[in-house]
């Protein structure tokens, strides 16, 4: 965890664009998405992202005509046979074609349904997928993969657990990976990674769910900005790049330049600032919020940058939105969005929205993530990756929700 600084920014730009997939040979276009070699899930159609050389002003694409935007970067739909190797042919006019070959996967055969969802475990006691006898178990370091929920792998947390706590517990044959626990009289499951066997008395049943989030404010009403302290976290980074732009410019690069400047912002606003990278490194996911945990941050604003799923045109999907968790992400997320929505009047408002996000789950810090707009649509990547006094806007409208949300 990081404090912004100028240096950092300017290596920053030495390093965008990252040229992931997507360097045009001379004549030729270049394909950001489908990657070569990429394995589709079964679609009928996808979308097709890329550049032209300069000066083209129409693509071939399986050879119908597509527009270049003024960027030189081009979108189009194409069918796609499930089930097997699909090969797609990209040409200027004239010159030679780019062939990208990729692999749909094949529909589910027909009448096989849905996996139907496991039992609950209702009464584990009596349960045969759970192999007693109950044990004493304890839970390791870092509390934000040791999540307790009410099935294995399923449900809102009832608690997550610190490193070191005791619980009463037994693993379960099915699904595998998962320890059956007690925590004030009820039970839930934990992932098996997190947890080790322990020693000594077996804690009781009735043993209390641990309340992480003591000490830590709802909302930092009251207080001054200085005394407020903000974790911005630009997502993705090192060799998880994120979703692609057309010219094949990473995610992660977006969201670095979007963060550095909002903490910039947000530094200004007289606020507490850090961040959890400001550069190409990767923070493990679950690293992130505990950074937030660890540094007793008042809110953590995570930047990330959209991509539709490979059936979707991204220029027709194209929105901003702010995900958020729990009631006190769920506050500061309505506040953030709608400033960034204003700030942004060319891209659809989807509002503050609920989702099961890692860093979204932080019981203890206000946790957001903003999802700014696309990059994988020709429009979103000019804004995004073009637009320098778009991305100052958007991170003065990030400041000002969190001021708005603290009172300020
Ligand atoms: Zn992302």
């Amino acid at each position: 965890m990081r404090a912004a600084t100028a240096a950092a920014a300017a290596a920053i730009l030495a390093l965008a664009p990252c040229a992931h997939g997507a360097s045009a040979a001379p004549g030729r276009p270049s394909v950001a998405f489908p990657p070569a070699n990429a394995r589709l899930p079964a679609v009928t159609q996808c979308y097709v992202i890329g550049a032209a050389p300069p000066g083209a002003t129409n693509v071939w694409v399986d050879g119908t005509s597509v527009a270049v935007y003024r960027t030189g970067a081009f979108l189009a739909m194409v069918d796609t046979v499930p089930g097997e190797t699909n090969t797609l042919s990209v040409a200027c006019d004239g010159g030679p074609a780019l062939v990208r070959r990729f692999f749909v996967a094949a529909p589910p055969p027909p009448g096989t349904q849905a996996q139907p969802p496991p039992a609950p475990f209702t009464d584990p006691d009596s349960d045969p997928r759970v192999k007693k006898p109950w044990t004493a178990w304890k839970a390791k370091p870092n509390l934000f993969p040791n999540r307790v929920q009410p099935e294995p792998g399923n449900g809102r947390e009832i608690a997550h657990l610190p490193g070191g706590f005791a619980v009463q517990g037994a693993e379960i044959s099915e699904p595998a990976g998962y320890v059956c626990v007690w925590l004030g009289g009820r039970s839930g499951f934990v992932p098996r990674a997190r947890l080790e066997p322990a020693k000594g008395e077996i804690p009781p049943r009735d043993t209390p769910a641990p309340d992480v989030s003591q000490g830590f404010a709802a909302c930092p009403q009251g207080r001054k900005a200085a005394e407020i302290r903000v974790l911005v976290d630009p997502g993705h980074g090192g060799p998880d790049t994120g979703a692609l732009s057309p010219h094949g410019w990473c995610e992660k690069t977006a969201n670095l330049l979007q963060a550095l400047e909002t903490a910039k912002a947000l530094r200004e606003a007289g606020f507490d600032v850090r961040m959890t990278r400001d550069g190409d490194s990767f923070p493990a996911l679950y690293d992130r919020p505990h950074d937030a945990f660890a540094w007793h941050a008042d809110a953590f604003v995570s930047i990330h940058h959209n991509s539709t799923p490979p059936n979707k045109n991204p220029s027709k999907e194209r929105y901003t939105a702010t995900f958020a968790y729990n009631e006190r992400g769920m506050a500061l997320a309505a506040a953030v969005q709608k400033r960034v929505a204003a700030a942004l009047p060319d891209v659809p408002d989807r509002g503050a929205l609920e989702k099961s996000l890692a860093v979204c789950r932080n019981p203890a810090v206000p946790s957001c993530l903003v999802e700014v707009d696309f990059i994988s649509c020709p429009e979103g990547e000019e804004a995004v990756f073009g637009d320098i006094g778009r991305r100052r806007r958007v991170a003065e409208a990030i400041a000002a929700g969190i001021k708005d949300w603290a009172g300020l």
